[in-house]
């Protein structure tokens, strides 16, 4: 049905490809593409398919990138590289004819600050190319707005409360790891924090929120609440919700750990003079730590993440959690890599499908929400991530 281009051979690059090669209908050819070749050959050596082809390509600049879409000439991108890479792939996207589809959204390398605005700006210059872009289409963002929408159409007349709640309650027998790219995580967790309430948006200091909440086959998790760029599509997508908030649980080991790379300045995102040379700590930190991709083969326990909604339906209050769990080990077993890089793989190739099959093709920008969320529901069911659902239940927040 359709050529793909994966770029990045990172975590969520390699389950990505697996994904995309177990479904040989709709993806007739592949390639997977980033900065080191050899990862990708890595990757490709894995799933067994010599079919799929690698290349060599930085995606911080857009003429290399507009070559490899030229000569490969895929109908879409799927891009699991890092969000400093949006803007250039989105550019090489116009200026070759291929369609586009991202986890993450833009930020840039100098500023710890991520929204819309700036893939937002793109929307009427894919609108006159005739093609599709896909905004933050893996877990969170990406099925916690999916599942909104899903809750929209069927449950409810209006959303009035939305709390997306995330919960890795995995064990990876390190001191201290992260699960996806260390850079951008931490570059995210120590920002303040930020959630919406009667239009506006509240800002508080980054953790400073915080509680227990109940997680299927968990139990309590400590959770605190974090701005996560969803939010601000959402509200604005469903513009009867009242409040928005994003909740992820830590443990106090990991935070231990968190706030002594932020007090002995690890954290920095700065350049600092070292030995005659300008290094970014965060950056030196990420080539210390354990690489995210290592983790899968000891990591136990399962991530739990869904989103807990109240509103209205026939005139009455309802409430409505959907929510996925998903074992580190069995994602480990299918893909060698873990539960959160399997999250949002997985995803993001159905979002991939659901362009190819014409299910969600509409010229512009659009964050995965404006899309009708049945076919891709049906599809999580099928390919490993499935979903269950407590109708008037207690929320909890
Ligand atoms: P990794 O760091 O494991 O992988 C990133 C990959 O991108 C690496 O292969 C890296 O190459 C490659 N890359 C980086 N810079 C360039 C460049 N300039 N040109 C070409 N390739 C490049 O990250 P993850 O796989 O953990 O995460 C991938 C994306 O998924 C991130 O954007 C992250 O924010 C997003 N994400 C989204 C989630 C969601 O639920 N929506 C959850 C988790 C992650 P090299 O190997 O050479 O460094």
């Amino acid at each position: 049905m359709g050529k793909v281009l994966i770029i990045g051979a990172g975590g969520v690059g390699t389950v990505v490809a697996h994904k995309v090669a177990q479904n040989p209908d709709v993806f007739t050819e592949i390639m997977i593409a980033s900065r080191t070749k050899s990862k990708c050959d890595a990757v490709v050596k894995a799933i067994g398919n010599p079919n799929i082809k690698t290349a060599q390509v930085d995606a911080d600049n857009v003429d290399e990138l507009v070559a490899l879409f030229n000569s490969f000439k895929p109908e879409i991108v799927i891009n699991v590289a890092l969000p400093y890479q949006d803007l250039t792939i989105m550019e090489a996207c116009l200026q070759s004819g291929v369609n586009y589809l991202d986890t993450a959204n833009y930020e840039p390398k100098d500023v710890a600050h991520f929204e819309y605005s700036w893939q937002w700006a793109y929307k009427k210059r894919f609108e006159d190319a005739g093609l599709t872009a896909i905004l933050g289409c893996g877990f969170d963002p990406g099925v916690s707005g999916i599942y909104t929408a899903y809750a929209a159409k069927h449950h409810f007349d209006e959303i009035q409360y939305l709390d997306i709640v995330d919960c890795n309650a995995g064990n990876h027998h390190k001191a201290f790891a992260t699960n996806f790219n260390p850079e951008i995580n931490i570059r995210e967790i120590t920002q303040n924090g930020r959630y919406y309430e009667n239009g506006e948006w509240v800002t508080t200091k980054p953790l400073e929120i915080h509680k227990d909440l109940t997680y299927p086959n968990i139990g309590l998790r400590d959770s605190y609440l974090l701005y996560h760029e969803e939010l601000e599509s959402l509200v604005k997508n469903f513009p009867t919700i009242k409040r928005a908030r994003f909740w992820m649980t830590f443990g106090q080991e990991y935070l231990t750990h968190l706030r002594v790379i932020q007090n002995i300045g690890m954290a920095r995102i700065d350049e600092v003079e070292y030995n005659g040379m300008k290094i970014v700590p965060l950056q030196f930190l990420k080539a210390v730590l354990p690489n995210p991709q290592d983790l899968g083969e000891n990591y136990e326990g399962e991530t739990s993440i869904g989103c807990r909604i109240r509103g209205l339906k026939d005139g009455k209050e309802r409430t409505y959690y959907v929510y996925n769990n998903c074992s580190h080990q069995e994602a480990y077993k299918e893909t060698g890599m873990q539960g959160v890089s399997y999250t949002t793989g997985v995803p993001a190739m159905i979002g991939a499908m659901m362009f190819l099959k014409g299910l969600w093709k509409k010229p512009g920008v659009w964050n995965v929400e404006e899309f009708n969320p049945d076919p891709f529901m049906e599809q999580l069911n099928k390919q490993g991530l499935p979903w269950h659902e407590i109708i008037d239940g207690d929320l909890e927040v």
